[in-house]
């Protein structure tokens, strides 16, 4: 089990707000734009910015001039779609780029691109425009809908003194997440172990660490090294030690920075008469309160407590029976979570993920999984040889439709851990399609895999994000503002969640002898075991996702709440209680950002993702509904309310049937 892994892998899309730099054809809206131009100084982030900056306070201008008539909105979004390439790429530098000093540049640049967001929120011209411009139709009047509610959440109709509260306290929420983000990205924490510990950990893990004066191995908290420490190290003692390491990745600093943007982002709530950032923010979801999200959140509770309650006594045996001690002095401790779990798996199932690695190499397994998507959903991709990116490791591959052969879009992809890059698993869309404008998606996917090759679970990391991907890549939406992955963020994780359990099908699986026919197939037998092994510590899983999603509501709530004794409180009432002096929510980036009062959505969007699957019961390979997904949900962005598009694919309203069902099977 990887917790961390599970929490990190669904992670951030940048939203609305996010920034970015340079398109390498700033001014071309349309196109495939394979290139990416390089980035080199950390000057030339900063004068790129400067230019663009400029260019979008020329096109607000002019923007401003235009009537509101029926060719309004086609002219907003033209300038959507401008600002996006003028601004989404350097922020994206920020978590990706190589030299630390461009990253710098890029957040800098990022700041000043929210306070003109924050600004252009409160545009009374272009608000007063939102609201008279005709929509031609359904389609229109979603999006003009959309925009009222942006700006108007922005406070532009507010007094002018809260007015200008509310873009104040917007920057600064801005500047401290990034202070927030940065502080776990650049910790570069290093714990030393001496080889006796590290009895049980494959020697690739860490042969080629560097050593400290007393010859002690020096491991970073990187998923490929954590993961396999925390499960595999005999050493009780060693996986405590990195295991704490990585609870408080972020340090107190951040918990400091956490609690200021949470009493800002209340203060914010405050300003339109809300209770609570979580009704703020929740009111306009699909959820559409945090009494509905509480009473799902005490479902989803009520059908995995049991569950969890007979694991922990499971792996409390395992630890008794593995130290030779009466079951009654045993406690399981955090740290023994993951080590004692891989072990119940081995012994019941025989089941080790590690054996899995030798079947999936990485740039193989990206394959595969780019070959499902091209079965499924009819689309190919041709990787573009030799084509600059931000890193020389990082592949370009040109997405078409396999029936016409149409361009579709562009994805990036970034497979391994370095020094200063983003940590966890994440997707950030970086152009969206416009239909209207002939304009054609991007996304950059980035993750961190162990050169050694996947574990089953990290296959299902890969495809999960690869998933995102696709929802950017497929779209077809006529506006900007409506595609792809533009969607409700309670929603957002539903296409990519759904196609988790492809990696546990045999059939699919056959896939990778198409794309590496030297690559021996995963033998049936170790599959069914990983398959029998899977349900074993979804108990555990699903209660710490609910734990996560209920702190993460409860912090945001009504009441002024200190984020480390909150979490000491909440995890504390959990059967594995906390730990002292441990700070979790100091790495927690998801609430501190984009996800603040929406963690719930990844246990939400879930169930939407089972309904969705149903329609690939029979045959996850079946290509006529595949297509017919691909056009009625991923194509569609948000033209339509999420309820909607499920309904236009299963052809009924979706319900939780199928995610309960899992929970109880
Ligand atoms: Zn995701």
């Amino acid at each position: 089990m990887h917790p961390l892994l599970r929490l990190a892998g669904p992670a951030a899309l940048l939203m609305s707000l996010a920034a970015g730099a340079q398109a390498a054809s700033a001014d071309a809206l349309s196109g495939p734009a394979l290139a990416w131009q390089p980035v080199q100084s950390a000057a030339q982030v900063a004068g790129t910015c400067q230019r663009h900056l400029a260019r979008a306070q020329a096109g607000l201008r002019q923007l401003r001039r235009q009537p509101a008539d029926a060719q309004w909105l086609r002219a907003q979004d033209t300038y959507a779609a401008r600002v996006e390439d003028w601004a989404y790429r350097l922020s994206f530098l920020a978590h990706v780029h190589p030299d630390k000093a461009v990253r710098a540049a890029a957040e800098a640049c990022e700041l000043r691109w929210n306070r003109f967001f924050s600004a252009l929120g409160q545009d009374a011209a272009l608000y007063r425009a939102a609201r008279q411009a005709p929509p031609a139709d359904e389609t229109d009047r979603q999006l003009l809908r959309k925009l009222v509610q942006e700006f108007e959440d922005a406070g532009v109709s507010l007094p002018p003194a809260q007015r200008t509260r509310a873009r104040q306290l917007n920057e600064r929420i801005a500047a401290l997440g990034q202070r927030f983000d940065r502080n776990i990205r650049d910790a570069n924490l290093r714990v030393p172990f001496t080889e006796a510990e590290l009895q049980g950990v494959p020697a690739a893990v860490w042969k080629n660490a560097k050593r400290d004066a007393q010859g002690r191995l020096l491991l970073g908290v990187d998923y490929p090294t954590y993961g396999p420490v925390v499960q595999l190290a005999e050493s009780a003692a060693a996986r405590e030690r990195m295991w704490r390491a990585k609870t408080n990745e972020g340090g107190a600093q951040n918990l400091k920075l956490l609690a200021e943007i949470t009493r800002l982002r209340s203060e914010y709530a405050r300003l339109f008469g809300a209770a609570s950032w979580a009704e703020f923010v929740t009111r306009r979801r699909m959820a559409e309160s945090p009494a509905r999200v509480d009473a799902f959140l005490g479902e989803v509770r009520a059908a995995v407590q049991a569950r969890e309650v007979m694991e922990i006594d499971e792996l409390r045996q395992a630890k008794a029976d593995h130290l030779g001690q009466p079951l009654a002095q045993v406690k399981l401790e955090r740290w023994d979570a993951a080590f004692y779990t891989e072990r119940v798996r081995q012994a019941r199932y025989s089941v080790d993920q590690e054996a899995f690695r030798p079947y999936f190499p990485p740039q193989e397994s990206l394959q595969f999984t780019l070959r499902l998507v091209e079965k499924l959903m009819g689309v190919r991709y041709q990787r573009v040889e030799g084509a600059a990116a931000w890193h020389p490791e990082v592949q370009t591959y040109a997405v078409s439709d396999a029936a016409s052969g149409a361009p579709l879009g562009t994805l990036w992809v970034d497979l391994y851990p370095r020094e200063g890059k983003y940590n966890h698993a994440a997707v950030w869309g970086l152009r969206s399609v416009s239909t209207d404008l002939q304009r054609q998606p991007q996304a950059a996917l980035v993750v961190n895999f162990d050169r050694q090759g996947l574990t089953l679970d990290e296959l299902e990391t890969l495809l999960h994000e690869l998933g995102h991907a696709v929802h950017n890549n497929l779209s077809q939406a006529r506006h900007v503002q409506q595609a792809g992955t533009n969607v409700l963020q309670d929603f957002v994780e539903a296409p990519s969640q759904m196609l988790e359990d492809w990696v546990y099908d045999k059939r699919v699986l056959a896939l990778m002898t198409e794309v590496c026919p030297a690559c021996k197939p995963v033998p049936d037998a170790l599959l069914d075991k990983a398959v029998a092994a899977r349900r074993f510590g979804q108990g555990m899983q699903e209660s710490r996702q609910h734990l996560y999603a209920s702190y993460d509501l409860a912090l945001y709530g009504p009441t002024p709440q200190d984020p480390l004794a909150l979490w000491a409180q909440m995890e504390g009432a959990t059967p594995l209680g906390h730990v002292a002096g441990t700070m979790f929510p100091a790495g927690f980036a998801h609430i501190a950002g984009s996800y603040s009062a929406g963690y719930y959505g990844y246990l939400w969007s879930k169930v939407v993702a089972l309904d969705l699957r149903t329609a690939f019961a029979a045959d996850k390979l079946d290509a006529q509904a595949g297509r017919r997904y691909r056009d009625a949900v991923l194509a569609q962005g948000s033209q339509r309310p999420p309820q909607q598009l499920v309904k236009d694919f299963l052809g009924r309203d979706f319900n939780a049937k199928a995610f309960f069902d899992e929970l109880a099977r």
